[in-house]
């Protein structure tokens, strides 16, 4: 790498890549040797306690995805056949996938310009009698108008839930994102801000929500059941291993330094591309912290950008680039909502760009120069 550098030659660019230090090492080395038997759950209790203090929140489940934590929750707030879920229609495959798995039905409405979150008079209006979850997800870090679903959720007597796997680190008015719904999940896939390589967290600080979803973790067996190989119901079996908890444990101990690098790249985009209108970038609202998980241009339509155009110039520059999110309802198990009409323009003109802990200013000129190219006179 050291030589291409030095030859000037282009070495490829990815756009995600874990920070690993001697902290997370020390940790998985000390479960792979220690971790079993009597203590095969201490990183587990020692993960989901420190996390739930981090956020803020009474409780934390940690499990084997983030999927999977949305899941079991919906399921505990009895989500199923004939009702409906309200989500933005630019979201990634996982937000919805456990609705149609529980056979209630996604309500997918459009997403507001700025944040390209779900638009929350768009929400009011999809709300109906069968309407039993609003499913906020935080976008690439940016926040949903937190203030204003709530109080929707609130009038009408609907959860609202947070899907913050894109917003570790994001904070609205003062509370993290994924604090402030009937329950939040995260995500510490290997492409998150924190990761576990596979893992995800559960988080709430309703008591009997979180008594049902540890249950419902452990095969339906209730923590008070002392009979043996017993299920008081059907139950999941999304569970975290001991060994991913312990380099969870290292991440969030190292996650204000984790997130605080990432703003620092997407600030390092901003100052670059601060005189160029035909970009936009992540917006940070005025009281708010946006973790900046995924650094997002979305281009004016007068740029005349294509999404094809972005990906083949960054693939041929080595860098790996990403679409923004396809309409989910463009896809083939949903019906097109023609009239989600910023979801399926903007998509079309935006860009996921590059950003790990190790990137250097040189990675983000290269990325900056070729956005440039894009950029009309
Ligand atoms: C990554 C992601 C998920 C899924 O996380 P997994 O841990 O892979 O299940 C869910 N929702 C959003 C918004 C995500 O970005």
């Amino acid at each position: 790498m050291t030589e291409q550098r030095l030859q000037g030659l282009q070495y490829p660019i990815p756009y995600v890549k874990p920070s690993i230090t001697d902290l997370e090492i020390a940790y998985v080395n000390d479960a792979i040797r220690t971790g079993w038997g009597p203590r095969c759950y201490d990183y587990i209790n020692r993960l989901e306690a420190d996390f739930a203090k981090w956020l803020g929140v009474k409780h934390a489940v940690a499990t084997s995805s983030c999927t999977g934590a949305l899941h079991m929750g919906l399921h505990a707030l009895g989500i199923g056949s004939g009702d409906e879920v309200i989500l933005a229609d630019t979201n990634w495959i996982a937000s919805v996938a456990p609705v149609v798995h529980l056979g209630a039905t996604p309500v997918f409405v459009d997403i507001l310009e700025d944040s390209w979150c779900l638009d929350p008079a768009q929400v009011e209006a999809a709300i109906t009698s069968r309407t039993k979850a609003i499913l906020a997800v935080h976008l690439y870090g940016n926040l949903c108008e937190m203030d204003r679903l709530r109080k929707l959720a609130s009038d009408h007597g609907i959860p609202l839930i947070e899907d913050a796997a894109e917003a570790i680190g994001s904070v609205w008015k003062g509370a993290r994102a994924g604090s402030m719904g009937k329950f939040g999940v995260f995500s510490f896939h290997g492409t998150k801000t924190v990761t576990t390589g596979e893992g995800g967290m559960f988080a709430t600080s309703d008591n009997a929500l979180y008594e049902r979803v540890r249950s419902l973790n452990n095969h339906g067996r209730h923590p008070a059941q002392t009979k043996q190989f017993w299920a008081d119901e059907i139950g999941f079996k999304y569970r975290m291993s001991n060994l991913d908890a312990a380099l969870g444990c290292a991440q969030l101990e190292r996650v204000e330094e984790l997130v605080a690098r990432k703003r620092e790249i997407l600030a390092g985009y901003r100052k670059r591309l601060s005189a160029v209108q035909q970009i936009s970038l992540n917006p940070e609202p005025a009281d708010g912290i946006n973790g900046a998980w995924m650094p997002t241009a979305v281009f004016v339509s007068e740029a005349g950008v294509t999404r094809e155009a972005l990906l083949a110039a960054f693939k041929a520059c080595q860098i790996d680039a990403r679409v923004f999110f396809y309409p989910l309802s463009d896809q083939p198990m949903f019906s097109p909502v023609q009239s989600n009409t910023r979801a399926r323009d903007i998509s079309s003109r935006a860009i996921n760009l590059p950003s790990f802990y190790d990137m250097t200013e040189t990675d983000l000129d290269r990325v900056v120069s070729t956005l440039l190219s894009f950029v009309k006179d």
